[in-house]
């Protein structure tokens, strides 16, 4: 597609260079301006913007934070696409993603590792890093999810470039990973639920990664988690694994999820969407729309699990009954007494 087509026909279920993404946010900024906002959250090592979109119902409660990244590695190429499938599902008519918008901001970065990102596209499809430069400019990239300040470079990551899993030269040493972490320490209070999206496993991957001590809700991570995966099996029978990462993947340190958790947001997953090896990071574009579908619903199914716990959306039907508005009077009575 041409950065000049219409978003009417933006085709969901294809994979889009980053000038194509960077277009489709200004325009679903421009055409939803009651609703999405597209905000610079830094700038890459290369010098290119960074953005993220900002969904969010105009009213007077104070709301609550629910934020999704795709695209921290490059080759992932349908985690981006999930992200911009994700925000067309919150903005279409009668979607079930609205229920939540009344107390709840959604939080979606298309394209984290936006220069790995175009690498990707232009000269190496399976680029996976940033494109720092290291060892006085004869090595490149950063595995920005190796990055983050969560027990830094201590295990399943690499000090050395060359690696896949460089972790960088210190904790949150690149401006991107910078980027990231500064929006997130400064909402944390607000931030309920942090979503990383990856490919590719079929994994729902809690914390944690660096070690195999177990997080302090980690019953209920795997509990909303599971119920994630049955409900995402429902769609088209796609079996997801649902577990710390240290045992279902691999052990890494320095990762989003594990920082996110570290730092007190209550519920912290990343997903790995299709396949299992298949076709791995050349999942065919053919496949976007199921994955998109299933995956779509195991995220509805945890912000039902946060929200659960938060009462943060009206009723799980999205239709706010008499029976519920008389109980959350009853509710809010009783906080009185
Ligand atoms: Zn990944
Ligand atoms: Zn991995």
């Amino acid at each position: 597609m041409t950065p000049s087509k219409s978003l009417e026909t933006y085709p969901y279920n294809k994979y889009h260079s980053m000038e194509e993404i960077n277009q489709w946010m200004k325009q679903i900024s421009a055409k939803y301006t009651d609703l999405v906002t597209q905000h610079f959250l830094g700038m890459t090592y290369e010098m290119r913007p960074i953005y993220y979109l900002k969904i969010s119902q105009l009213a007077d409660n104070p709301k609550k934070i629910v934020w999704m990244d795709c695209g921290i590695h490059a080759r992932e190429w349908v985690s981006p696409a999930f992200c911009q499938w994700f925000v067309r599902e919150i903005l279409q008519d009668k979607s079930r993603i609205r229920r939540f918008l009344k107390n709840l901001d959604f939080y979606v970065l298309p394209v984290l590792n936006v220069d790995g990102y175009i690498y990707s596209w232009t000269t190496d499809r399976l680029w996976r890093k940033s494109r720092s430069s290291h060892n006085n400019g004869t090595c490149f990239g950063t595995d920005l999810n190796r990055n983050f300040n969560a027990s830094w470079c201590s295990i399943g990551a690499s000090k050395n470039c060359p690696s896949s899993t460089f972790c960088g030269t210190g904790p949150v040493s690149e401006p991107e990973t910078k980027a990231v972490s500064n929006l997130i320490e400064s909402k944390k209070e607000d931030i309920l639920c942090f979503l990383t999206i990856h490919s590719y496993g079929q994994l729902i991957l809690i914390p944690y990664g660096y070690t195999s001590n177990k997080s302090n809700n980690y019953e209920e991570l795997i509990q909303v988690g599971q119920k994630a995966a049955n409900t995402l099996k429902t769609k088209y029978g796609t079996n997801y694994k649902v577990g710390p990462s240290v045992d279902i993947l691999h052990a890494t340190s320095g990762s989003s999820r594990d920082w996110a958790q570290d730092i007190g947001i209550p519920f912290s997953y990343t997903f790995e969407l299709r396949d299992e090896g298949s076709y791995g990071y050349f999942l065919p574009e053919a496949q976007i729309q199921i994955t998109c579908e299933e995956a779509t619903e195991a995220v509805l199914s945890i912000l039902d699990g946060v929200c659960k716990k938060f009462r943060c959306s009206a009723n799980s039907s999205g239709k706010v009954t008499s029976t519920s508005v008389v109980l959350s009077l009853l509710m809010s009575l009783r906080s009185f007494i």
